[in-house]
């Protein structure tokens, strides 16, 4: 048997238990890989530890398992990766690439720049050197003044200019902590991910993850990105929602079944009282990436019934 070239990943972070949204990136990226006849990968995004929950990393790995996802080699920890991120930024400092930046967060608000894609667009004030009697703080990524584009396998196409709408960002913050952009794709190159599927609250990340991968020399994956699940009321889901979407409260079946017709795929109705594997099974026979709504939030209530 010749081994399929599509590796996917799904990549929770261990801040809570799994939620209906992480569960639908699950199943997503899960059925792509698997209908590829490719291999599966399970990375726990735990780098950020002061927002690691603990015993979150253990029970979502078990709801996984309860629901009958399998996936192909060891779990990675971006916790125990530090080496690596720090081998990544030592190749873009000697490539001339990084500067040191000594101001806050409250001085880079205060020089009133535009709003960017997450904050306000860094004016640049270290660019040239740090200024007289600073002390370095976080570590910044000259960007260029050129779109990055990319064709989103939901979204369609898909451009950014860096310097326009992020600016020069974070690779290594004030505290020592690499950032999630630099982790992200030093993780997926190691494991040769090659497509991402994951939430639309990423898709205005890519183009910084895309000039990264290429500074580094790295192959860029294809991107696939998710309609984020919200709640009822429009805010943003980021904890289990209450009993109804609870993984405890549905049988796996029935949950699995939801989070498929979430992503537009015509589930049987007759698979909600099957057995977990039984569905995913037909996942990996029948996900159409074409089905997928190309929308960026959807609430929660509109679907999951007969949808
Ligand atoms: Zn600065």
């Amino acid at each position: 048997m010749i081994a399929s070239p599509i590796v996917g990943r799904f990549a929770p972070s261990p801040t809570g238990p799994l939620h209906f949204g992480s569960l639908v990136a699950a199943v997503g990226s899960y059925c792509l890989a698997r209908r590829a006849g490719g291999r599966w990968l399970l990375r726990l995004d735990d780098l950020d530890q002061p927002r690691v929950v603990p015993g979150a990393a253990d029970e979502i790995l078990h709801t996984l398992e309860a629901l009958g996802f399998a996936w192909d080699g060891p779990v990675v920890w971006q916790s125990g990766r530090g080496e690596a991120y720090g081998a990544a930024l030592e190749r873009l400092r000697q490539q001339g690439q990084l500067y040191d930046c000594a101001c806050s967060r409250r001085e880079i608000l205060a020089s009133a720049p535009h709003p960017g894609e997450e904050g306000p667009v860094y004016p640049g004030t270290c660019r040239q050197g740090l200024p007289a009697g600073r002390a370095p703080r976080a570590v910044r990524i000259r960007v260029p003044d050129r779109e990055i584009l990319f064709a989103d396998g939901v979204f369609g196409r898909q451009a950014q200019n860096l310097a326009q709408e992020v600016g020069d960002f974070v690779l290594r913050r004030a505290d020592g902590m690499y950032a999630y952009q630099l982790a992200v794709v030093v993780d997926d190159a190691a494991s040769g991910v090659n497509q991402v599927v994951r939430g639309a609250d990423l898709l205005g990340s890519t183009p910084r993850q895309i000039f990264l991968l290429e500074s580094l020399g790295l192959p860029v994956p294809a991107y696939l990105h998710l309609p984020l699940v919200l709640n009822a009321d429009g805010s943003k889901l980021s904890k289990r929602h209450g009993d109804d979407d609870s993984p405890l409260a549905w049988s796996g079946g029935g949950l699995l079944c939801k989070a498929l017709r979430w992503l537009g795929q015509p589930v049987p109705a007759e698979l909600e009282q099957a057995p977990p594997a039984e569905v995913l099974a037909w996942g990996a026979e029948a996900f159409k990436a074409g089905d997928i709504p190309a929308a960026t939030e959807i609430a929660v209530d509109s679907v999951g019934k007969s949808r």
